[in-house]
């Protein structure tokens, strides 16, 4: 059996460039480790609700070409993500906006919450932010950085914010208006009926098989053949860690399904922001797509040390692995008919638009 393209991965790259090489007149095979195709976008029904199984994902975007083009599969709703934050039992709205200043400091206008802010920022000495703790007080100020960033990202990432590079908040929007979207992209929204439903519709007509792994495959498959080979798991992991391991974040997701109640806490996205309490968020999944059922299902998201074998959520792109993920992608230059794709063949913390959007480029390339 020949196909053009072994494709590894079913999530959301795998199935955007199977998607569009099928539509280039290619015979392509999609194959997953996992039992079932989306990959980490992978929604299932439990309770009648639709749940996101590996992790909160809300689609936005700024890109026209990227939301006509993920809207050809499904239609999606009005959701705007507001996310809460909860710190010692007070409760305060993200992003960083006039709410939440209201709340901190009782302050009712810009001018007051510019002032204010501007006396926390003396917290900081000066100089360029040498890691993301200077880099946080720097722009938001020491009440901010104490009770809604330390311990997020201590928890979110398993190390000091002392240790932690700068960049990795190079961006902490402050918003002095009363506007709580966390994002500013001008398309947003939840897939109606599941992120499956859209990758199930980008996969129509497409060989795929689900519940085999990259290397089981090739041990066990000697009958297939293909021309080339569009890979989306783990860079390091295709070249057996030679030059050594790249570092990832990893996350528990700990589901309780709530029969009798409706209602658990009254948005889709709350963030526990203390470093003692484990987990960083809970999700009420019936809320990203406005669910009046009986019933509801809630998610604690853990953050966690990845070792291998764990699942990969986040790569760390830090200096030190950003160096080792370069010669990799040296070595990958050398693999021929190889493309590598998607947030870990590419070790690039790709949000879904980015994802997308990097993977219609690697099509324009293709014959
Ligand atoms: N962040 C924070 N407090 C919060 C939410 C986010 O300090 O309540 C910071 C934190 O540094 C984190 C980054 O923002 O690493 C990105 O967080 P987000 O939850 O947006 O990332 P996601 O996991 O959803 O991609």
């Amino acid at each position: 059996m020949y196909y053009d393209y072994l494709i590894v991965g079913a999530g959301l790259s795998g199935s955007v460039f199977a998607h569009e090489m099928k539509k280039k007149g290619k015979k392509c095979l999609v194959i997953d480790k996992r039992p079932h195709i989306g990959g980490n976008v992978y929604t299932e029904e439990r309770l009648n609700v639709c749940v996101h199984c590996y992790g909160a994902h809300i689609f936005h975007t700024s890109d026209k070409a990227v939301w006509d083009y993920i809207s050809q599969f499904g239609e999606f709703n009005h959701y705007v993500n507001s996310p809460v934050a909860v710190y010692k039992d007070e409760l305060y709205n993200l992003p960083f906006n006039m709410n939440t200043f209201s709340k901190l400091w009782g302050v009712k206008t810009p001018t007051q919450a510019k002032a204010k802010i501007e006396e926390e920022r003396a917290a900081f000495s000066g100089g360029e932010p040498k890691n993301l703790e200077e880099q946080a007080l720097s722009l938001v100020g020491k009440d901010i950085y104490e009770k809604l960033i330390k311990g997020y990202t201590e928890k979110q990432w398993g190390r000091s914010c002392r240790e932690l590079p700068a960049f990795l908040i190079k961006r902490l929007p402050l918003r002095f208006t009363y506007d709580n979207n966390y994002f500013n992209d001008r398309y947003q929204g939840i897939p109606i009926g599941g992120y499956t439903e859209i990758v199930r519709k980008l996969l129509e007509g497409i060989d795929v098989e689900t519940g085999i792994s990259w290397q089981e495959f090739r041990q066990t498959r000697r009958d297939i053949t293909y021309g080339s080979l569009f890979y989306t798991g783990m860079i390091d992991e295709y070249f057996d860690y030679k030059l050594g391991s790249l570092e990832y974040r990893s996350l528990r997701f700990e589901t309780e399904e709530l029969q009798e109640e409706e209602n658990y806490q009254g948005n889709a996205v709350v963030n526990y922001t203390e470093r003692e309490i484990p987990y960083t968020r809970i999700i009420e999944h019936k809320h990203f797509v406005f669910g009046t059922q009986k019933g509801t299902v809630i998610t604690r998201e853990y953050p966690a040390q990845w070792k291998k074998g764990d699942e990969p959520y986040y790569p760390v792109n830090d200096e030190k692995n950003e160096k080792l993920y370069e010669e990799y992608r040296e070595l990958a230059k050398g693999e021929e008919n190889v493309i590598f794709g998607g947030r870990l063949g590419q070790y690039r913390y790709y949000d879904m638009d980015k994802t997308i959007a990097a993977v219609l480029e690697i099509v324009k390339k293709q014959p």
